[in-house]
Order: structure tokens, then C-alpha cells, then sequence
């Protein structure tokens, strides 16, 4: 009998990592409705939009309620004016990049999830481990076979190619979720040499370079050859808190082409398909996140989860806690104390100090015995959570 329905989805874990932390969160405060938790767990934003985002988005919402000022269907790959927000901002960085070459989305996410279809069913797919689970689960959704590269405390969360190493399509994230790991330019270059002699291409998820405080790359194109050899994938919802607006920018180079194909055409022809584009007025608003004025608004957001971070890793350090992360990156990664399981880590912290975490082990096989923690809920929540991490380990 023919089958109707994509069985490749039996590959996938029954539940998001994500919806299984907030089912239990749902059991937790339906027997406990008194006790008050405090979220370190998820990776949503909690600051609120700056000014210059909103007088932009009012402008634009304006300007769409008369018929000579008022936009539709817009182009396919974003409004020049935007592209040309993110073609200078790319510059900051040292890098030019063709303003063709940038193609606006409604996040990293639906990218992430959707760049697989320029790859064949049976390309080797490489990923970290641990992993953000997007980039895993969109590759078996589509009924590929995928292969992990250990990230562990001993490689830094940051793995490297071997000599030996045989893949077709990889992914990086830097700084990295779960784990807050960044690579130097020096580990990227290793990559892109990698990458240009084995005819593979990267899948570089930046979405929180805007964390970066320290002198490490932004975008993996500071690395020279890196424009024939990888697509960036970045993000506005960590940058400027629009997890709720929904933008981002992906870059696919001219200059990237396999088997005589252009990676940038092939884009292309699949987001005209699949795709109409990303709101007028969402798209004025991230315009206004790249003035100067935006930036600095945004600056301050990113500094205040900073301050968050850096007050779970004091605590974590104090409490002889192992951790990295937490420096170029919102999220902490700590050891489990005794090494125990995360998810009985998870409702232990649930159960004795009302913290709300993520398991390391959602996140892949090396993330068993972790846990991470994010600075998203801001300093204050920060604080409340170590004073009760630190009453309740030294009990
Ligand atoms: N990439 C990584 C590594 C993320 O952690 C996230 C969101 O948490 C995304 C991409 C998705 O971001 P967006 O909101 O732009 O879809």
C-alpha cells in the first residue's frame, strides 16, 4: 500500500525540547500554585522595543492607510533600504558584501528550516553536539541521515575539523546555543580551508553576534574565502528584541557555487516560490534598529543581559560550579552538580529552588550531564535565582 504521509517525522523527538520544559513547568504549577518560579530557561527576549523601532513601525503603519504611500507584495528579497541597513552594518565588521546578496526573512528560524531544500536527500550533514535542535530536526524531517561532531568541555564546545573529516553540509553557530562558545577567527579560518578543500558548505548561524564583547568574528565572511564556501544565517530577534517582530537577513554570495550551480539563484527561485516576504512596516522598523541611534538603544538591551550573565557565572564560580558561556553569549552552560542527568537536574532545581532551566540533554548526547541557563530574564530575576541555587546547594 502507498504511503501518504511523511514518515520521515518518526525520526524526530515526539516533543520540541521546549514544549516538554513547559509541560512539566504546567504540572509543576498546577500542584504547586503558591510557589513563584523564576523562568532562566527559554531563549525569548524580556526588554521591549526600543524608541527609534517604534516611531518607525508608527510611521510605517501611517503611511499604509493612504493609497499614495501605502506598499504590498514588497520585493522579493527585502527592501533595498533594509538591505542597505545590513550591507553597513556588515561593514563595521570589516566585511562587503553585495547588497544582492542579502535576502531579508522573518527570522533565523524559518530560514534555518528552509535552507535544506537547495541540498540533495542524500548529502552528508554534519552537526555540532550539542545542537540547536532546529537544525537537526528540519535535516530528518526531510528524510536525511545526520552526523554529529562532538562538542565537548575538552575541544571548548568549539569542535574543529580532522584531516579525516567527510561532510557536505555543515553547521556552525557562533556564539553558540546552548553552550555560549564562540570561535576565534583563527578556528573559523580552519573551518573555511576545510570547507574550500572538500567542496562543503557551511550553514553559519550568527544570531547572537550581537553579544560579542571580546575580539572574536561577527560574521564568518571576516574569514577570507569564507564568500565561496558558507551561507550566514543572522537574526534581529536577539539583536533588537524582535523575537515578537520576526526579522532577520541571510546571505548567500555570488561567489558560492557547487556542481556549476549558484547557491544565490537557487535561493532565490525558492523563496519567490515559498515565500512573499517579510511586513512593510516590520521592515522600516529594523531599518531603525541599524541607526545610531537604534544601535546604542540596542547596546544597552544587550548590556543589561550581559550584567544578567555575569551574575549567574559570579554565582556559578563561587559555588566551585563548572561553567563556560555567559561572556560573548546569553546563555550559561553549566555542569550538573554531581554529574547527574539533566532532566532530574531540571526537576530538582524546579523542586527545591523554583528555577526553570533547559536541559543540557535536550540539546544531544554530549549535552547529558549539563544544563543551561539563560540571562533573558534579566539581572533582578538573576540575582533571586542564584540566592536561592546558592541556599539550596549549600543546604
Ligand atoms: N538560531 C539560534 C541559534 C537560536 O537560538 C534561535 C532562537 O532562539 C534562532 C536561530 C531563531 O531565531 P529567530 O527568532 O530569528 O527565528
Amino acid at each position: 500500500m502507498s504511503q501518504i504521509i511523511n514518515h520521515s517525522f518518526d525520526a524526530i523527538p515526539q516533543s520540541y525540547l521546549f514544549s516538554e520544559v513547559a509541560r512539566r513547568v504546567a504540572a509543576f504549577r498546577a500542584a504547586h500554585p503558591e510557589r513563584q518560579l523564576i523562568p532562566m530557561g527559554i531563549g525569548d527576549v524580556t526588554r521591549p522595543l526600543c524608541r527609534p523601532v517604534i516611531e518607525a513601525l508608527k510611521k510605517a503603519a501611517e503611511e499604509q492607510t493612504r493609497a499614495e504611500s501605502f506598499h504590498g507584495y514588497g520585493p522579493e528579497q527585502g527592501y533595498d533600504f533594509l538591505r542597505r541597513a545590513v550591507q553597513a552594518h556588515y561593514a563595521v565588521f570589516g566585511v562587503q558584501l553585495d547588497a544582492g546578496d542579502i535576502f531579508i526573512s522573518d527570522g533565523a528560524k524559518s530560514d534555518l528550516g528552509n535552507l535544506p531544500d537547495l541540498f540533495s536527500q542524500d548529502c552528508r550533514v554534519l552537526l555540532p553536539d550539542p545542537v540547536y535542535p532546529v537544525y537537526r530536526d528540519s535535516n530528518l524531517m526531510a528524510g536525511r541521515k545526520v552526523e554529529y561532531l562532538a562538542a565537548t568541555r575538552e575541544n571548548g564546545f568549539a569542535p574543529l575539523p580532522g584531516e579525516d573529516l567527510r561532510a557536505d553540509l555543515v553547521y556552525l553557530c557562533s556564539p553558540a546555543n546552548p553552550t555560549g562558545a564562540a570561535y576565534t577567527k583563527e578556528q573559523l579560518a580552519v573551518w573555511v580551508d576545510w570547507a574550500l578543500a572538500n567542496d562543503a558548505v557551511i550553514l553559519y548561524d550568527a544570531a547572537y553576534e550581537c553579544f560579542i564583547r571580546e575580539e572574536l568574528p561577527h560574521s564568518i565572511y571576516q574569514v577570507k574565502g569564507a564568500e565561496r564556501c558558507a551561507i550566514e544565517v543572522c537574526s534581529l530577534s536577539k539583536t533588537a528584541g524582535f523575537t515578537g517582530m520576526r526579522c532577520g537577513y541571510t546571505v548567500v554570495p555570488q561567489a558560492l557555487v557547487r556542481e556549476g550551480k549558484s547557491l544565490r539563484q537557487m535561493w532565490l527561485r525558492r523563496q519567490c516560490t515559498k515565500m512573499n516576504g517579510v511586513a512593510y512596516p516590520v521592515q522600516r522598523a529594523a531599518e531603525a534598529v541599524f541607526t545610531p541611534a537604534g544601535m546604542a538603544a540596542c547596546k544597552e538591551d544587550i548590556d543589561a543581559y550581559l550584567k544578567a550573565a555575569s551574575v549567574v557565572a559570579g554565582a556559578l564560580e563561587e559555588l566551585g560550579v563548572w561553567y563556560c558561556g555567559g561572556k560573548n553569549s546569553p546563555y550559561i552552560w553549566m555542569e550538573c552538580p554531581g554529574r547527574q542527568d539533566s532532566w532530574r537536574f531540571f526537576d530538582a532545581l524546579l523542586e527545591n529552588a523554583g528555577i526553570i532551566g533547559t536541559p543540557g540533554s535536550g540539546f544531544g548526547e554530549n549535552g547529558k550531564g549539563y544544563f543551561r541557563l539563560s540571562a533573558f530574564s534579566g539581572e533582578e530575576n538573576a540575582r533571586a535565582a542564584m540566592e536561592r541555587l546558592r541556599a539550596w546547594l549549600q543546604s
